[in-house]
């Protein structure tokens, strides 16, 4: 470990990975690419050198991917939902039996600190175990109220969309690489996965884990490549699950639009966190660590504007300023980093660009504000803002990096139409020991989450409840019984009884009308009182 300046780093030496590079070459076999293919050389922004090498994907790789997937789903559809279920379980024990190699692959393909990779196979786990165990129950037929005056039967089925087409991002790669498919692949769906090209290798990784607990092959396939094979998956898939940038949802919505498919969305965010005067400033600093800059801020729900009460601004920001300042940084297969690199290019370069523009706007920088050549091509510190004004691309544009930029404000009304004057809705955070004050707050923020005093965690871990945006950071939800729901048809089967709904053959048609009319009525004052209305 090294001092430098404020920040301390950690710098190698690095143990070696537990994965070897035989093991590269297998998983690289597994993907969806006919021959000859292209190869794509993968570096690692951990130690900057080559990670391996895999096949790219073209259109028509994908359309037989697609194809396979097809051929593949309907006998998985007709499986007993538990014996899916047992499968799945069989993966979440396989995932934490071998977390160790998986936690050293992802952060070879990310850079990421060990804590953050750790977070992410823990919450892989936790959605494994949640929707093996509650959708066999939620994929049964449901019967339903029926007509008027109980004249029919329903039930509401519960029927897979075939192949669920499911594109991510590189900053969770573990997270997204299973956090979609399950849902899908547990309602009766085959899933065709096309990750980020960054983190190929933990997709075909959790891959060759999920046939190794069982799952049949074909079922799962993953195609590599940009965004030209993501469109080529959307061309032919019959839902879309993607996680990725607001223009990537546009562009994805448009298309499948055409097509008239279903589509999920997970994008963008620009999350604020709001801190009250009577908010315990210690956890409330500490929550600002976390949530700005676990995962070095390349987290969609991370806090990206922090709206401190001006009673506690200065003290909130002095011990910020101070814990931000003294956290470990680098990257190594260990837990003592506490933040790890950005995982590519393109990212560091737009955190760069965000900082100098607003630094060259006036704005002032109370820690970091550098990369930090010296720790990694992509490491820039963690960096905390002040005097940040709407001019600025840091106002309103998604970082999706260690910066953060803190206002003071007075009045409660003008903040909260301060931070929802976003064109996203993604999370948000709220601090303060007046839970029921907190929680009338919560709802009056537009976003798909709210955590009271908490940062992320405690709404994204709350697997019962559903996860998603407001606005332009989403459409549909995941998690939840939402986030299985998305991936299913809904087919109503209606059985006649007692008589036609559409009253007997010899009643004259008057009559009919007056007998309707008057049950209507009746029926209404009985629903009054029944729902108290
Ligand atoms: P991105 O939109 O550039 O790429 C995401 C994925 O979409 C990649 O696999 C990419 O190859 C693919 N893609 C790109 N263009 C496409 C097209 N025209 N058709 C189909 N697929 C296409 O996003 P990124 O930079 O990789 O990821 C960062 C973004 O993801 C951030 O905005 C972040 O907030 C968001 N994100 C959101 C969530 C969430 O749950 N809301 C989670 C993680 C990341």
């Amino acid at each position: 470990m090294i001092e430098t300046g404020r920040l301390r780093a950690i710098n190698p030496p690095r143990e070696t990975p537990l994965f070897t590079p035989e093991l590269l070459e297998r998983l690289a076999q597994r993907v969806s690419a006919s021959k000859p293919h292209t190869p794509y050389t993968l570096y690692s922004p951990f130690n900057g050198r080559v990670l391996g090498v895999f096949p790219l994907s073209n259109a028509q790789d994908v359309r037989q991917a697609v194809e396979r997937a097809r051929q593949a789903q309907p006998a998985w559809a007709r499986m007993d939902a538990r014996s899916r279920a047992r499968i799945m379980l069989r993966f979440h024990d396989l995932l934490l039996e071998r977390q160790a190699e998986i936690l050293d692959l992802t952060q070879y393909e990310t850079g990421k600190a060990r804590r953050d990779a750790q977070e992410e196979l823990l919450d892989t786990a936790i959605v494994a175990q949640y929707y093996a165990t509650r959708s066999p129950g939620w994929l049964r037929p449901r019967r339903v109220g029926g007509t008027f005056l109980g004249l029919t039967q329903t039930w509401e089925y519960r029927h897979p969309v075939g192949v669920v087409g499911v594109i991510s991002p590189w900053n969770y790669p573990l997270v997204m690489a299973v956090s979609e498919p399950i849902p899908a692949l547990m309602a009766g769906n085959a899933v065709v996965l096309k990750p980020d090209l960054q983190t190929t290798f933990t997709a075909l990784w959790i891959q060759s884990l999920l046939e190794e607990a069982g799952l049949p092959r074909d079922l799962f396939q993953v195609v590599t490549g940009g965004g030209e094979v993501g469109e080529a998956l959307v061309a032919t898939a019959d839902f879309i699950a993607l996680t990725g940038s607001t223009p990537t949802g546009r562009k994805v919505a448009r298309q499948a639009g055409e097509r008239l498919i279903g589509v999920s969305l997970e994008l963008g965010g620009k999350n604020p966190m709001l801190v009250l005067e009577d908010a315990n400033l210690e956890a409330a600093v500490e929550g600002a660590v976390r949530g700005a800059f676990a995962n070095a801020g390349q987290l969609c729900v991370s806090l990206e504007r922090i709206y401190v009460h001006e009673k506690v601004f200065e003290a909130f920001t002095r011990r910020f300023v101070e814990k931000t300042s003294s956290l470990r940084l680098g990257a190594t297969l260990d837990h003592r980093s506490q933040m790890g690199y950005l995982t590519v290019q393109r990212q560091f370069d737009t955190v760069l660009a965000h900082v100098q523009d607003a630094v060259a706007k006036g704005a002032k920088v109370l820690t970091g504000g550098r990369p930090r050549p010296d720790l990694g091509t992509l490491f820039f510190e963690p960096t905390i803002l002040t005097d940040v004004t709407p001019e600025m691309r840091v106002y309103h544009e998604e970082t999706f990096g260690p910066v953060v930029s803190l206002y003071k404000f007075s009045d409660l009304e003008q903040v909260l139409a301060q931070i929802n004057h976003s064109e996203y809705g993604l999370n948000a955070s709220i601090w303060s020991k007046d839970l029921g004050k907190a929680r009338a707050l919560a709802a009056r923020i537009q976003a798909g989450t709210v955590n009271i005093n908490e940062s992320y965690a405690a709404a994204w871990a709350s697997m019962d409840a559903t996860m998603g945006g407001f606005k332009a950071s989403g459409l549909g939800r995941r998690h939840g019984q939402e986030g299985l729901y998305r991936f299913t048809e809904l087919q109503t089967i209606a059985i006649e009884r007692l008589m036609p709904v559409t009253g007997p053959a010899w009643l004259p048609r008057g009559w009919y009308g007056r007998i309707a009319t008057a049950a209507l009525r009746a029926l209404k004052w009985l629903y009054r009182l029944w729902y108290r209305l």
